[in-house]
């Protein structure tokens, strides 16, 4: 199958990000129908898209919110959702056992060319895919909440997934208006979660060990380092609980300090308290003085490490981890080229003391940065570190 060959489209789910990716499906012009086991779930999903639509078309982003509403059916039934459907994305709760018997009736049901495509932000697309007979026609899309905001598209490899199907994935993800990055092994947290790990659970390290409070870190990423929420304050705003539970199930040890939040039920915002007080508090109340002294090179030095082994081992390209970076996490320049100015050597430099000194394996530098930094490749001074640079510093393509 090719982009081209893809008209119906299916999505399971009409939740949180469902209800989103069906509208931007839809907005793109194929016909899609939204399942949910329950009607009410399929209504409320629908009633949210004809909201979002009403005030897209108010600000004048699109021109006839009901011919795009004209596209979407809904349905209880997962053989009427999937009878004819190219493309199957499937958006239902993050728990592996419903998904793998989800995609047991998925193979049975879904025309034999259809491609299967999961949203899950990190369960392992490999194991999904072993619930049918086409593994190779199953793929991960990505998409980042809320779906029809955000630019960026994680379009994820199992381990026996085909070329073909990943990049009808990325060719699909492209038609609807969105940047896909090729994610080319299903590594626990993908590229943008992978390298995100870090800027949240550095920090709250620091602060376990005394070493840092929660305003010192928000007020030196933001202020000083330019990323678009300080730690603590993102963490607030997406659920202390989510995080944590991804990283228990992943097997990554949670810092003390963010364990406590969690077993005192303060989990951010949703609950009125967790970093910061929402309720008797005003929220965030970091000041551009506050992060005078916080080590903000151990942060971003973790993530380099990070975004070097996601590239030593394969998974991604340097430009995809900045893209993802950019367009998922809202970050104002990726890693790789942030490192490349900055100095490389720099960053392993950091890693190692840090290594020494704790004996932490979460300082343990990457072969692929140690090997960069022994090639000579420190950025862009060098001419050459995750990228290439011609004598005025200016990028070279094509690497
Ligand atoms: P949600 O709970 O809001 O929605 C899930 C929906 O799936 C519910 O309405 C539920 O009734 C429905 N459902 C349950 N079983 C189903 C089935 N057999 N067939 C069809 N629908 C079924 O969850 P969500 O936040 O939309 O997350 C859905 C998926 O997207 C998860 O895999 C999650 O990890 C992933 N994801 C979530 C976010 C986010 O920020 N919420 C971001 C990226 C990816």
């Amino acid at each position: 199958m090719e982009t081209d060959d893809i008209s119906q489209v299916a999505v399971l789910g009409a939740g949180n990000m469902g209800h989103g990716i069906t509208e931007v499906v839809a907005m793109a012009g194929y016909d899609v129908v939204m399942r949910d086991i329950e009607d009410e779930f399929v209504d409320s999903g629908y009633e949210n898209i004809e909201w979002s639509l009403g005030k897209l078309a108010d600000g004048g982003k699109i021109d006839d919110p009901d011919a795009v509403l004209d596209r979407i059916e809904t349905t209880t039934d997962l053989e009427t959702a999937v009878d004819d459907a190219d493309v199957v994305i499937e958006v239902a709760p993050e728990r592996m056992a419903l998904k793998k018997e989800i995609y047991t009736e998925l193979d049975e049901l879904a025309p034999e060319y259809a491609i299967l495509a999961s949203n899950t932000s990190s369960l392992s697309i490999t194991e999904i895919a072993s619930a049918t007979d086409r593994e190779d026609q199953v793929v991960g899309t990505h998409f980042f909440n809320p779906p029809v905001k955000m630019g960026l598209v994680e379009v994820i490899y199992g381990e026996h997934t085909a070329d073909e199907t990943a990049e009808v994935a990325y060719g699909f993800a492209e038609s609807l208006g969105k940047t896909p990055i090729y994610v080319r092994k299903d590594v626990q947290g993908f590229v943008v979660n992978s390298v995100l790990g870090p800027f949240m659970t550095e920090p709250a390290w620091m602060v376990s060990n005394d070493e840092a409070t929660v305003k010192e870190a928000d007020a030196a990423m933001v202020h000083q380092r330019g990323y678009p929420m300080g730690p603590f304050e993102l963490a607030d705003l997406t659920g202390i609980d989510i995080g944590y539970s991804v990283r228990e199930e992943a097997g990554i040890t949670n810092p003390p300090f963010i364990e406590a939040k969690v077993e005192a039920g303060d989990l951010g915002r949703k609950t009125g308290k967790g970093y910061y007080d929402y309720e008797e508090g005003d929220g965030p109340d970091y000041a551009e003085g506050d992060g005078e002294g916080f080590d903000t090179l151990r942060v971003e030095a973790r993530m380099v490490n990070e975004a070097a082994k996601l590239i030593g081992g394969e998974v991604a390209t340097p430009d995809a981890v900045d893209t993802g970076m950019r367009l998922g996490a809202g970050f104002s320049e990726g890693p790789c080229r942030r490192a490349d100015r900055e100095g490389l050597d720099s960053m392993l430099d950091k890693l190692e003391t840090l290594h020494e000194e704790t004996g932490e394996e979460r300082f343990q530098p990457a072969d692929y940065l140690r090997a960069l930094v022994e090639d000579g490749h420190t950025g862009v001074e060098a001419g050459a570190g995750f990228y290439e640079y011609d004598e005025h510093g200016e990028p070279v393509e094509g690497r």
